[in-house]
């Protein structure tokens, strides 16, 4: 896109810091329903569904965690089982190996430094095996103590398209985003991002015309 068109598309639609919030507040509206879509009751099986979501769809976990969850109830049942036992059982989220290995780290670690619950804190998650910092936020996020920005694919596309970070890499762009995005948005801000993502700002064909925030966005075609 040629220098002078976007610095034209950014004087028309104003300051990121002054157009956050209506696009924070007309994306609710549109995606009332974007929530996260891993199913789960508990601290301890949001955890594991988001840690056997990497690489995979949470479609595909959601298929096999509700027998996961019934026979594993709490952090011992995953160390009770022989290692290739809990391999099999979730086998078809792929990566299995690992999975299953950051699995039994993390149960143990909860056991013994936790009283067997899942911390709260971003810096307690990322101490257990198998948690980066993507999944302690989404973790955080969904306990109700967001303490951070969960940044993705979709995340990081609309965020660097509306103007509110030119960086690539994902904890720069957290970085910028936790500086703009109002502290109270920061848990429901990547599930807005991420249903218009899907529904609407589609990484080739973004569908601009119907975009309830095309005033608002510096990359809009219409
Ligand atoms: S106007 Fe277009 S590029 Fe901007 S957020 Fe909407 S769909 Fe995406």
């Amino acid at each position: 896109m040629p220098r002078s068109y976007v610095h034209e598309a950014r004087k028309r639609v104003g300051p990121k810091r002054a157009r956050v919030r209506p696009i924070v507040e007309r994306l609710a509206v549109e995606h009332a329903d974007a929530a996260i879509a891993l199913t789960f009751t508990s601290p301890l099986e949001l955890l594991v569904s988001v840690m056997l979501s990497a690489q995979t769809t949470d479609v595909n976990v959601n298929r096999v965690t509700p027998a996961l969850f019934a026979k594993y109830s709490r952090p011992q049942d995953y160390l009770a089982v022989p290692p290739e036992e809990l391999e099999r059982d979730i086998h078809s989220t792929g990566f299995f190996r690992q999975k299953a290995k950051s699995l039994r780290g993390t149960m143990k670690l909860l056991i013994e430094e936790f009283d067997g619950e899942v911390p709260r804190t971003i810096d307690e998650l990322v101490r257990l095996p198998g948690v980066a910092r993507k999944t302690a936020n989404v973790v955080a996020a969904e306990l109700g103590t967001p303490q951070g920005i969960v940044v993705d694919t979709h995340v990081r596309r609309l965020s660097q398209r509306l103007g509110f970070t030119k960086r690539e890499d994902p904890v720069k762009i957290e970085r910028d985003l936790m500086n703009l995005v109002p502290r109270e948005d920061w848990g429901r801000f990547p599930h807005l991002l991420i249903w218009h993502g899907r529904r609407v700002c589609d990484a080739r064909r973004p569908q601009c015309e119907r975009c309830v925030i095309n005033d608002l966005c510096p990359s809009s075609r219409v």
